[in-house]
């Protein structure tokens, strides 16, 4: 590689990491088997009748959640696997205080932050407290609630044994949903759990979780059942207990969706919790 093509290279590293620093990455995985970038060493390079022909085989196609080594711009960004944070939900919730960021709080009783075990390999997102949650200042102990314990159970799990938290920590009037500038106030906090526990896997529940937390367009409907990634963690959108209740037929496919969680976390048993 000559001296201009090193610089060049260089450059377009920088050039991608920064936009990773303002995508808000803190750290990125280079896999063992990247290829070192030898220094510049202008003399050994053989003669091209001695040129070393690569082998033939085609490289394994990369798996998505694993680091990728390629940083350059035409490629898609490497999926990034999110670095282990070692805040304290104490500290999250003391800067959270008795939070005025966003017009939620106006009418809301209490904030309510997540909850339950802090080494949980399974966590669910919802969308923002009700009238009991908000009252109670605790998340999902309504009806909706009391249904998503029962879906807990359901797949041999104690609902002490998962962490339960949601995009907005505030009640909306009317239990409307959070507008996307309160969502997007108050989703950080979220995240910084998030990158305390690292759980296996993410349940989001409904649209508005699911949209915050994948930042994606797409509906429930179409997402449901299939497995999607957050830096990393696996993430299972299904149904909204509040809608389960309004819709019972829907019970069926949540218990599928709600399956392939179970099977997940079964088959990919974590040796450090
Ligand atoms: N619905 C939610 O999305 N979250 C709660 O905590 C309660 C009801």
């Amino acid at each position: 590689m000559s001296q201009e093509e090193l610089r060049e290279l260089v450059a377009e590293t920088k050039k991608q990491l920064e936009h990773l620093r303002v995508l808000g990455v803190e750290g990125i995985q280079i896999s063992a088997a990247a290829p070192a970038i030898a220094a510049p060493q202008p003399n050994i390079i053989p003669p091209v009748t001695q040129r070393i022909e690569p082998p033939p085989s085609k490289p394994p196609a990369p798996v998505a959640s694993e680091p990728v080594t390629s940083l350059f711009g035409d490629i898609a960004p490497a999926p990034v696997k999110l670095t282990r944070s070692t805040e304290t939900f104490e500290q999250i919730h003391a800067e959270i205080g008795d939070c005025k960021r966003c017009p939620l709080h106006l009418e809301r009783t209490h904030v309510v932050h997540t909850e339950g075990n802090r080494k949980a390999r399974l966590m669910f997102v919802g969308e923002a407290p009700g009238a009991d949650e908000d009252i109670q200042a605790h998340p999902f102990v309504g009806r909706a609630g009391q249904l998503l314990t029962k879906i807990i159970e359901a797949i041999g799990l104690k609902r002490e044994e998962v962490l339960i938290g949601n995009v907005n920590r505030c009640r909306p009037p009317g239990n409307r949903a959070p507008t996307t500038e309160e969502a997007s106030t108050c989703k950080p906090y979220l995240l910084r759990e998030i990158a305390v526990v690292q759980p296996d896997v993410i349940v989001v529940l409904g649209n508005t979780a699911m949209k915050n937390l994948l930042d994606t367009r797409e509906g429930i409907t179409r997402l449901r059942g299939n497995f999607q990634d957050y830096q990393g963690i696996k993430v299972m959108p299904t149904f909204h207990p509040a809608y389960l209740l309004r819709d019972p037929s829907k019970k069926r496919e949540t218990w599928e969706d709600l399956k392939k969680v179970r099977d997940y976390l079964d088959s990919h048993r974590s040796s450090d919790r």
